[in-house]
């Protein structure tokens, strides 16, 4: 456990494929954890990145980066609408675009702010009604209509299934991306991203096996 542990890890499964380690960064999933670990991986140099929650990420990040120079977060969590605009000033990419509405009002907010964080489209691929992302067979085209509409979309992510081999579910991610000429790859979380380098993740979300174990009761995803 631990930042350098999971470093270690990350160059053997980059080894282990044939990757060049610079091939893969490692977001550090922050959420909820206590705000000293948090600046403990700071103090070690780290600087990329995870939330899940728009309004959690909003009450520590100003702060840490007032006091830690080139610090990245990424919104790894779903977005609504209605926090579309604090999410596009807040984070420097968006893993979750998942439905029309969120990328027309992403589309309207880049034309206005002249700016927009790096995309990917979540896709969900084990099709679990409660999970969110675009449905495999719809993801094609919706790459296509974000496409169009100038949004720039840097890849696509995906949260496996609990219970279902994950890499079913990065073999197919790493196809639709393949398909669609994006090089991105969201995925891989601290129980397989190995596996997920494996499979040609550029972006593993890695939360417990850097920080420790999330010590609450209530995370939806
Ligand atoms: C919490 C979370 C992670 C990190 O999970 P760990 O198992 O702690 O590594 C990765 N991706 C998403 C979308 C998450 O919400």
């Amino acid at each position: 456990m631990g930042l350098i542990d999971t470093e270690e890890r990350i160059a053997k499964a980059c080894k282990d494929a044939g990757r060049p380690r610079s091939d893969v960064q490692l977001i550090a999933v922050s959420k909820v954890q206590p705000l000293d670990r948090v600046e403990a991986v700071l103090e070690q140099g780290h600087r990329l990145f995870g939330e899940n929650k728009v309004q959690e990420a909003a009450g520590k990040w100003p702060d840490f980066r007032s006091r830690f120079d080139d610090v990245t977060v990424h919104l790894i969590g779903p977005l609504q609408s209605n926090k579309t605009r604090q999410a596009m000033e807040l984070f420097e990419a968006i893993h979750s675009v998942d439905r029309p509405k969120l990328a027309n009002s992403l589309a309207r907010l880049a034309q206005e702010m002249g700016q927009c964080p790096d995309l990917f489209i979540q896709v969900n691929t084990g099709e679990e009604p409660q999970k969110a992302g675009v449905m495999p067979k719809d993801a094609d085209q919706f790459i296509k209509d974000c496409i169009a509409m100038d949004l720039p979309i840097k890849g696509v992510m995906c949260i496996p299934p609990a219970d279902e081999t994950p890499s079913l579910h990065f073999a197919l991610l790493a196809k639709i991306a393949g398909r669609n000429g994006l090089s991105g790859l969201s995925m891989g979380m601290s129980g397989d991203f190995d596996q997920a380098i494996a499979f040609g993740a550029t972006h593993v979300r890695v939360g417990s096996a850097v920080f420790g174990e999330r010590t609450y009761g209530t995370e939806q995803s």
